[in-house]
Parts: C-alpha cells; structure tokens; sequence
C-alpha cells in the first residue's frame, strides 16, 4: 500500500476519476485527433473583456475584493438577471462572485445538506454533482430520464424516489451531456412537486444563453420558486470564459450566507482581474454572445442532421452545445464505441456512461468546434460505422 492510500480519507478513496479525463489523456497523445470531447467554447474570450483585465490590472487592482466579490459586479449580476432571466436578488445579500459554477455548487451542497440528506440527480448530468453530494456529507438518489422522452423528467419519476430524507432537486436545463432544454410548461410541473414537498431545488443555469429553439425560462422566475432555488451560473459557457474560473450564485438570503461562510474560509473571493472581466462582458459583452449563440445553432443543426442521416439517433437538443446520439444500432457499449472510434479514425467523443448509468448506449459530442472540423468529423465517424 502506498502512503499517500494510508493517508487518504475513506470517502475521497472511494470516489472515482471523472470518466471524461480518461479519453483526454488517451486523445491527448495521438496526432491529428479531432476533439469533439471537451465541453468548452471554442470562442477566445472577447478582446473587450480581455482588454479590461489588463486594465485592471495597469490600474493595480491586484488585492482581494470583498468576499461575495466586486459590488459593481454582483450589481451588474442582479440587473442581468433582472433583464434577461425576470427573477430579482439583492446584491447586498443574495448574490456571491464563485469561482466558476463549479464552486458554487459545491458550496451549495455543503450549506444545504446534514449527514443523510438525500439529493436527487437527474441524469444523465454533468460529473460533479453526485461526488460533491457525497462529499458535503448527502447521498445522491439517480434518476434516470429517458431517450424516449428526449432526456427530460417527468415529475412522476421525481415522486417514486421522494423520502423523508429528500432535501433537494439537482436540475441542468439546458443540460450537458444531452443539451435537453425544459420550457416553461415542464419546469411547471417539476416546480409543483418541489412546493408540495418542500424541497429546495439547486438549478444550474449556464447554459442559458445557450438556447436555441424556444426562450429560456429560469426556474427561480416560476411562481413559488424563488425562495426554494439556488441558482447556478457562471461566465464560462455565454461568454467564452473557462479559464478565467467565474461564476455565480443567487439564492434567498439565509441560504447565501451560510453559503458565504464557507466560501470566505475556502477561497476567500474570485480572482480579481477575472471579475473585471465579467464586469466588462455584463456591461457590454451582449453582441458577442448573439454572434456565439448564431453560431453553435448553425453547428448544431449540422450535427444532428448528419448523425441522424447515419443512423445514428439524435433527439434536437434545445441547448447548450452537445449532440448525444444513440450508438446501439452498432451493437457496441458507449466506452468501445468511443476507444475504437478514436483508435480507428481519430475523433475523440466521450461515452455516455460517464454522465451516469442513463447515458449507456450514447456517445456525447460536442459540437463547439469549427463547422470544418465537425464536417471532417462526421465524415470519419460515417466511416467508422461502415467498417464496422
Ligand atoms: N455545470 C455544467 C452543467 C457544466 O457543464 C459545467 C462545465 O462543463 C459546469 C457546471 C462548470 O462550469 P464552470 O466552468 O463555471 O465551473
């Protein structure tokens, strides 16, 4: 036994590497690989919110900020989602600057959850969320949704999990890995059921500017929401901004303090030139959005058209920017289908398996990448199936 296992709590032993680093390692040291596997913009950050980081930073803006982050910008937050999302939060107190949605979802769970709360996870979902119920000391309750229902979850299979212990609902729309939006009729439904049983729902958002069939609607704007949602977003996806590590969450008062108490002590606050980026993209970032979100919709539509014409079965995903095709018609799991495909033709996809049990039988592909790539892409993946 080596050292570092000895020294190792049980439970960070038990929790097992992301399923997605896996295929980046393995693509990582082939040549000539096309990556549909990572879930990021290809977009570089806008110059004008780049420009404002250095400016920042000229100006010698280098010292913390104030805990919940730059009040000009949890301002700036608070008209956003004033405007765009219709739901209100004080920026004295109901809104805190994280370090990507990320952060903001590990201190929601932490503030939420006694030992034993159940949390339920609608998967297939992004890999963080049950790991950090587990480490907040919850236990997270699976449900799967189904291809049939183009991923989305009918209140009825919220119900069947539902214990004394449940305390929270975890819900992505639009969703990574299938890009399932929930429109306003269904977040309904699932709201109904969070106000009967009084549960508090943590809603992560961020991919709402990256919506393109129907509008966007936020669940903390449905009637008898908002006390009960904490609300997760960030900068990473709309804006292009990963790297930068910015995000943020809205939430009643109580919740954000308990939630600022433990950021204050872990972090203390988000980096300082990135929240002047974020600054820079909310004050005048809009245009480059749209120009964005024009463009993954045209990408999109490729993709799924081209998948479907292969037979391979994609629902249209209303969000985000993930194609998450069914692979069952050639007979391989979603873990050999993505080793051979990258083997045999150089394109990187992740398996559906590890965004949870639901995701078996698909790959997800992400289509932020240029419209070339994937057209070169797609023309491999077609190959791929017609040796098989
Ligand atoms: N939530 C979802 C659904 C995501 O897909 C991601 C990143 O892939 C995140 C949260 C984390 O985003 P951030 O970069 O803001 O930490």
């Amino acid at each position: 036994m080596s050292q570092t296992t000895t020294y190792l709590a049980e439970h960070v032993k038990a929790l097992k590497p992301s399923g997605i680093r896996r295929f980046f390692d393995l693509a990582a040291g082939m040549k000539g690989v096309i990556s549909l596997g990572v879930g990021e913009p290809d977009f570089v950050t806008s110059w004008n919110l780049r420009e404002a980081a250095i400016t920042s930073l000229e100006q010698g803006y280098t010292s913390y900020t104030a805990n919940a982050g730059l009040m000009e910008l949890r301002e700036e937050i608070a008209g956003y989602m004033q405007k765009q999302f219709s739901v209100s939060y004080d920026p004295e107190s109901e809104i805190i600057v994280t370090v990507g949605a990320s952060q903001a979802i590990d201190i929601a769970f932490r503030a939420i959850l006694n030992p034993g709360d159940e949390v339920i996870i609608v998967e297939p979902c992004f890999v963080s969320y049950a790991p950090l119920v587990t480490m907040a000391g919850g236990v997270p309750i699976h449900v799967q949704t189904l291809k049939e229902n183009d991923f989305k979850i009918l209140p009825s299979q919220l119900e069947e999990v539902m214990t004394e212990r449940t305390k929270a609902i975890m819900l992505c729309s639009p969703n990574n890995p299938t890009g399932t939006m929930l429109n306003k009729a269904e977040l309904e439904k699932i709201a109904e059921i969070a106000v009967r049983h009084d549960l508090l729902v943590l809603s992560d958002e961020i991919y709402a500017e990256l919506v393109y069939d129907e509008p966007y609607t936020s669940l903390a704007s449905i009637e008898g929401m908002r006390e009960r949602t904490i609300l997760l977003n960030g900068f990473s996806k709309g804006f292009a901004m990963t790297g930068w590590r910015l995000g943020f969450v809205c939430a009643p008062e109580e919740i954000t303090q308990g939630m600022l108490k433990i950021h204050q002590y872990a972090i203390m606050c988000a980096s300082t030139m990135a929240q002047y980026a974020g600054l820079e993209g909310l004050k005048n970032g809009r245009e480059n959005v749209e120009e964005m979100r024009k463009s993954y919709r045209q990408r999109r539509n490729f993709i799924v058209q081209s998948l479907n014409e292969m037979g391979l079965t994609c629902h249209n995903p209303g969000g985000a920017f993930y194609a998450f095709p069914s692979i069952e018609s050639t007979g391989l799991s979603s873990e050999e289908f993505a080793e051979e495909l990258l083997k045999a033709e150089k394109v990187a996809v992740v398996p559906g398996n590890a965004f949870g049990e639901s995701g078996e039988g698909h790959i997800r592909c992400s289509y932020a990448t240029s419209l070339t790539q994937l057209q070169e892409a797609m023309k491999r993946i077609r190959r791929f199936i017609d040796n098989l």
